[in-house]
Formats: structure tokens, sequence, C-alpha cells
């Protein structure tokens, strides 16, 4: 009946005020309650009084509590419902002179929830101490729904007043970690937007029922359906989260509820909203790492059950992209990311990720500053807020207020000038500040790069990651479309040289339409990069044709990921001479000069440096792979991500190593980790010996102008100094920063 009744008074033309006069009228009637009052919270963290049934209606928008304070402060801060016969009695009461509540004995308050976030409180009283009825605070919850809906919707904004806003506009500023420089002012684009329901009463409950059962059934079929495919895709961590799904579709207080909430009246999908929003509110409080994840996978099933019910496929990028989209994800797939326009996106904000994993190095390779492990973002976060990424700092602003996005764009504008000096500094030779010369090349992996070779001044490509063309797309890339890019990459190139590396799939790096993979436990450790494309030599061989076609007239260099031992490098050549071999047979125009180099990403490799040296033309350090093996860290675990540090003693020794064997042999050395791309990491390995290093393409003038300061000779000293130490167990960052102070180097 109540339901009914706002539902009509919801369709009628009313004033804002108006319809919650009416509303709280309504539910006083019904409820038998001699009190029904609104507070709604202000972004000053204040509730205020919005409307009241019963209560001195002269208080009204004056009568007001703090966050926390007085039963109603309570509420709003837990986000639970106090149910109490003896109000007065309550440690938290707190009596407001100007409403005259003092004659009510029994009192019910809820919260008035959206999406996790309270936005105020609604209240009824009783003279008579009575203990209200659990459907009663059903009733109330669910009217409560309506309110949240009204907020939501800016319908109450008129009834606010300036420097008093609702805190669904509140500013909020998150602390995260920086992944990839620079500063992006923009809007909120949530990668999975949350459904927004505004159909919120049935006409059936009945026929509402069936509804929601049928969705739950495809629901829990659409997740076995993806448990039991085998792909590479649904492997490892992702495994982990279907099987979590799996469990909470099934979850009978969850079903339980999803019903009761049907019964009382709301559709299937308001019925999922309500009872997500409440358990989202209760969790909120927790701080186990482990129930805050569930919740997050909850809130995704939720999310994917109002999509069965209202029919809508994954979507994500709707045609109302903003121009300055800020995408908001709690993780994404690299894959993922290339499906937004680069021209609208500002910036990427991450829940969860690590500064290696590929998504990051995607939106590095594209320039784009990202803030990850920006905890608690998503769910504060509405699509069209306005929002700033702080990369530099890893920091988040979410609606900040003018001031802080005045200082935002003053810093973007600082930032536009130091590009400027950096654009300045592209044709001067990468020399340091005593004239050691240092080659500084770019990654890349997609024909969106290539213009950043030039803009960027970079050297030449020192790694092309061949795979992420592997990785956008749908189905395998035939052979003419991978020879097609990597010709556009040469010849983009010009003279400048660029070094090709095989697939490295598997591990973090999955292919959706690749069936060959198995069901590992470690993928990271198992069949992948240069194992599985030598397991699967007809994969390599398209490849390595491709490549031997593209370069024809000129020097191709090819690189292989993964290498643990020296003879799959000398299975590699066979089939790159094999490759050669067929070629000029069809009288193919064949690359003036080869050169077959391998990437030292694997430790067993430190322990055949030499053999390694003598058997390739060149080596690159893969840093990113070859820290996570040296220290046994996973390198997209958010929670290790800066547990260890790689200018530590250990690990710089560890290098120091491969420079020297390769001094030795006179085989050519260089480094294609993100390491190289920090100027005071880049500083480090220089100070090593590294003579030859390969960054995303923005790092290349902060590395340069720390180049250009840099005493190299000095450097040397003081590194072999800090290395040679018998206690050098520690990092020794600080100590390079010291040095890069002291000698004016700027980082
Ligand atoms: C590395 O491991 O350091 C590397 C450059 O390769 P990727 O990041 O593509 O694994
Ligand atoms: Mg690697």
């Amino acid at each position: 009946m109540l339901l009914k009744r706002l539902r009509e008074l919801m369709a009628e033309a009313l004033e804002p005020q108006e319809r919650l006069d009416r509303i709280v009228r309504e539910i006083a009637q019904q409820m038998v309650a001699e009190v029904c009052s609104l507070y709604v919270l202000r972004s000053d963290s204040v509730l205020e009084l919005y409307a009241t049934e019963g209560l001195n209606p002269g208080s009204v928008h004056l009568a007001q509590l703090r966050l926390g304070q007085g039963l109603v402060g309570t509420i709003a801060a837990s986000a639970r419902a106090l149910n109490l016969t003896d109000a007065q009695q309550h440690p938290a009461f707190a009596y407001l002179p100007e409403t005259g509540e003092e004659i009510y004995n029994s009192f019910l308050g809820v919260p008035v929830l959206r999406a996790g976030r309270t936005l105020g409180v609604l209240t009824v009283q009783n003279r008579t101490m009575r203990h209200y009825r659990e459907d009663e605070i059903e009733a109330l919850e669910t009217t409560a729904m309506v309110i949240a809906e009204m907020i939501a919707t800016g319908d109450l904004a008129r009834l606010t007043r300036p420097g008093l806003e609702l805190d669904l506009s509140r500013p909020a500023s998150f602390n995260g970690l920086a992944f990839n420089d620079g500063v992006g002012l923009g809007h909120v684009v949530l990668h999975e937007p949350r459904v927004v329901v505004t159909n919120l009463f049935n006409e059936d409950s009945e026929e509402e029922l069936g509804r929601l059962t049928e969705s739950l059934d495809s629901l829990r079929l659409s997740i076995d359906d993806m448990l039991s495919r085998r792909d590479v895709a649904f492997e490892g961590e992702h495994r982990a989260v279907l099987e979590a799904y799996r469990m909470f579709a099934h979850d009978r207080g969850w079903v339980r509820r999803l019903e009761e909430a049907v019964r009382n009246g709301l559709t299937a999908e308001a019925a999922v909203e309500k009872v997500q929003s409440d358990m989202r509110a209760r969790m909120q409080h927790m701080t186990d790492p482990y129930l805050r994840e569930r919740m997050s996978d909850f809130d995704d099933l939720a999310n994917r059950l109002l999509r069965q019910l209202l029919g809508r496929g994954p979507d994500g990028l709707g045609e109302a992209l903003p121009r300055d989209a800020v995408v908001v994800a709690r993780q994404m797939g690299a894959a993922e990311l290339l499906d937004y326009p680069r021209d609208r996106v500002r910036g990427l904000v991450l829940e969860d990720g690590s500064i290696t994993s590929h998504v990051v190095i995607v939106a590095r390779a594209m320039g784009i500053p990202v803030a990850g492990q920006v905890k608690g973002v998503v769910s504060m976060a509405e699509n069209g807020d306005a929002i700033i990424v702080d990369g530099e700092e890893g920091q988040v602003h979410l609606r900040p207020q003018s001031d802080v996005k005045a200082a935002f764009a003053e810093k973007v504008r600082f930032r536009a000038r130091r590009q400027e000096l950096y654009r300045e500094l592209r044709d001067r030779p990468s020399n340091s500040k005593d004239g050691v010369h240092v080659d500084l090349l770019m990654n890349a992996g997609l024909a969106v790069d290539l213009p950043q070779l030039d803009e960027s001044g970079a050297a030449g490509i020192g790694l092309f990651r061949t795979e992420l063309q592997f990785m956008v797309a749908a189905t395998f890339p035939r052979a003419e479309a991978q020879e097609r890019l990597y010709r556009d990459v040469l010849d983009a190139a010009g003279p400048k040289p660029v070094t090709f590396r095989t697939i490295d799939i598997g591990g973090d790096k999955v292919l959706p339409y690749f069936k060959g993979a198995l069901n590992e436990e470690n993928p990271a450790l198992g069949w992948r990069a240069i194992r599985l494309t030598l397991d699967r030599p007809g994969f390599l061989r398209t490849q390595l044709r491709a490549l031997l076609k593209a370069a024809g007239g000129r020097e191709l260099r090819l690189m292989l990921p993964m290498v643990t031992e020296i003879d799959e490098i000398v299975q590699a050549r066979e089939l790159l001479d094999r490759e050669v071999r067929h070629l000029s047979r069809f009288a193919h125009h064949l690359p003036t000069k080869l050169k077959l180099g391998a990437m030292l990403e694997v430790p067993s490799l430190m322990w055949q440096l030499d053999e390694l040296m003598a058997a390739v033309d060149f080596v690159s350090v893969g840093s990113n792979d070859l820290f996570q093996f040296i220290t046994a860290t996973d390198r997209g675990s958010a929670l290790l991500s800066d547990r260890f540090d790689p200018l530590s003693a250990p690990f710089l020794r560890a290098l120091k190593q491969i420079v020297d064997a390769g001094q030795r042999h006179k085989t050519a050395v260089t480094l294609c980790g993100e390491l190289a791309g920090r100027p005071l990491s880049a500083m480090a390995l220089i100070g090593l010996g590294f003579r030859s290093i390969s960054m995303s393409p923005a790092a290349i003038g902060p590395v340069k102008a720390m180049l250009c300061e840099l005493p190299v000779a000095d450097l040397e000293v003081c590194m072999a100094d800090l290395l040679g130490h018998p206690n050098a167990r520690h990092s020794v960052r600080s100590d390079l920063q010291a040095f890069a102070a002291q000698h004016g180097v700027p980082l």
C-alpha cells in the first residue's frame, strides 16, 4: 500500500519540497506513526532536517546534527538501522529543542543509501513505547531507497543553499600509488558502469519473483559456462573470482533477501540494488582486506545480475564517452583499455593493479597518467563526476573544489612548460655532463606508438612487444597483418634501429582466442614465451617469416623472450635459418643484416653468462621479469608491488655482472624493463655501466634531462663503493638521491 502511494507521489508533478512533505506524511499515516522525518547529509558532514510530519514544521532546514551525533548521526555514520522502544535511554540520544521531539519514546531510523553511500536518514517516532516490526523496517528501508533516487537524480538540489550542498557532491581525495606520470583533468567513466535502476515498483510481485528466479538461473549458468571454458583468459586469479561468483550466486541468504524485497513491492532490479546497497554500507567499515575483496566480487555479481535483468550486455563504452574521460576501474585488461579512443582518455585510475601489470604498461605506452591501488574509488565515483588524476603523486581528487581544480590546471600548465623544455632537449645528443654517450631507446608495441619515436627524440625502438598486436585482436592476426605492422614500424623508424621481440604470451599476457593453453597453477612460471613458441614452431615460423619479409633490404634485429637455457637460442636460430633459406629459395628480398639477441629475464642465465654472451649478438635485460624471478615476487601482485626495492644491492650486483660479462665478450647489453624509465633508476643503471636503455616514450625527456647533468665517472665510483660495501644489504635509493642532490642532477 505504501509503495503504491509512493509511486503515485513520484509520478505527480510536484515541487521537490512539496513532494518530500507528502512522502513523510504518507509514511507517518501508513505506519501509524506520529512523526516521520527526513534528514539529508550535506557536504559539510551535517545532517539537515529536510522534511517532517509531526515535529515542529519551523525546524525544517534549521535543525541539524553532525555525522555521528545523536541517533540520526549514529545511523548515518554506521549505515545501520536503529529500532528503539525507548529512544531517550539510548546513550547517543541528543535532544534538539527546536523540534519539540521530547514527547516521543519509540524511534525507528534507517539510512538512506545509494551505491553503498549514506545520503541521509529517514525516521519514524511514536509516543507509546512500541517495538517496530521487521516488515515495518523493511518498508521504511524501501521508502528510503525511493528518496535516495530523488537525491541522486538531483531532485533536491534546488532546496540547498550555497555552500551547503548535498553530500553527493562532496569532494573526496584518495592516496594511491604513482603508476604513470602525468596529470589528467576530466570526468569519470566507470569501466564497468553501475547500472542505474529507475523502475522501482513492481505491478505484480509473483510475476516479478519469476523474473528474478529466471535471471538468477541464467546468471548461474553463464558463470558455470565461463568456468567450464579452458581458455587462458579464465585461469589463475580470474578463475578464483569466478569460483567466488558461483558461490555467491548460490548464497541462500542473498537470494532470500532479494525475494523478500520483491515481495514488498520492488522490481527485481530495485531489489538487487537495495540488497546490495545495504550490504555495501554494512561492509564499508570492515578493514579485513579479504572481506573487502569479497565485497567487490559481490558488487560485480550484482552488476551482472542487473545487466541480465535489464537485458544489457557488458557494454562499458557508451556512445556518450566524454572528450576528457578518466577511466575508473577495479582492474582491467590491456585490450580493454585499447578499446577506448585514445584521444578521449585523459587518465586511468585503478583500485588494484601494479606498476608492471600489462594494462599499466600499455597505458604508459599511450602516455596516459595512471594512479593505481586507489582503494574505494570505484564505489565513490559516479559516471560524469569531475575528477583529477595525479600520476606523479598517485593521488586522485574526485569532485574537486574549484581551488583544487585551479591548482591542478596550473600544474598541467607547468608540466606543459617542462615538456617544452624536454622538446628542446630532443635534438641534443644524449650525452652525460662528462661526455659519456648513452643510447636512450623507447619501448613500443602498437602502431599508435610510432609517432612518439620522433616526438620523444628516442634513438630507436629498444623493445617492440609484438604480442600486443595479438592481444588486442579478436582472432590470430594473419601473416599478412603481422608483416604489415612490422613494415610500418620499420618505415616509421627510418634509419633508427628497431628490436622486435618474438611473441611473448603466457603469464599475465593472455590471448582470449588461444585455446592451447593448459590450466597452470603458476602461469608466470609456466608454458609461456619462447617455451610455448618452440613447442608450436608453426606459430614462430609464421612470425619470423613476416619479420624477415618486412625487413627486406634493411637490418632486422630480433630477440627472444624468457630464455632459460642456451639451447633455446640454438633452436630458434635453426628455425630462423630455415626461414631465411626458404625465402631466398623463392627469391625474396632479405634483410641486409640479421641480429639475434636474447632477453635476460630468467635467473638461470646468470650462471651461464659467458655461454650466453657468446651465443647471441646482443642481450637485453627484462628487468620486470628478472626482478620478479630473483625476488620471487609476482609482478602483478598489488600487495607486494612496493615491498622490495630494485635499487638494492643484490639486484644491482646481478645487473653489474651482466654488464661486465657483456664487456668481456664485446656483446652489446641493454635493458628494457620499467626500471629504465625513472630518472633515479636510469641513473643507477648508467652508474653500473649500461650505455643503452629502453623505456616508455614519455620517460625519454626526463631521463635525458637527468643524463645531461650527470657526471658519470663520479657516479661509477660512488656506485662501486656502495655495492662493494660488505654490509650493503639494503636499498641504495637514498644514497643515490643524495648523490643527485649533491651534483645538481635533476630527477
Ligand atoms: C621485462 O620483463 O622487463 C620486459 C621488458 O618484458 P615484459 O614487461 O613485456 O614482460
Ligand atoms: Mg618480460
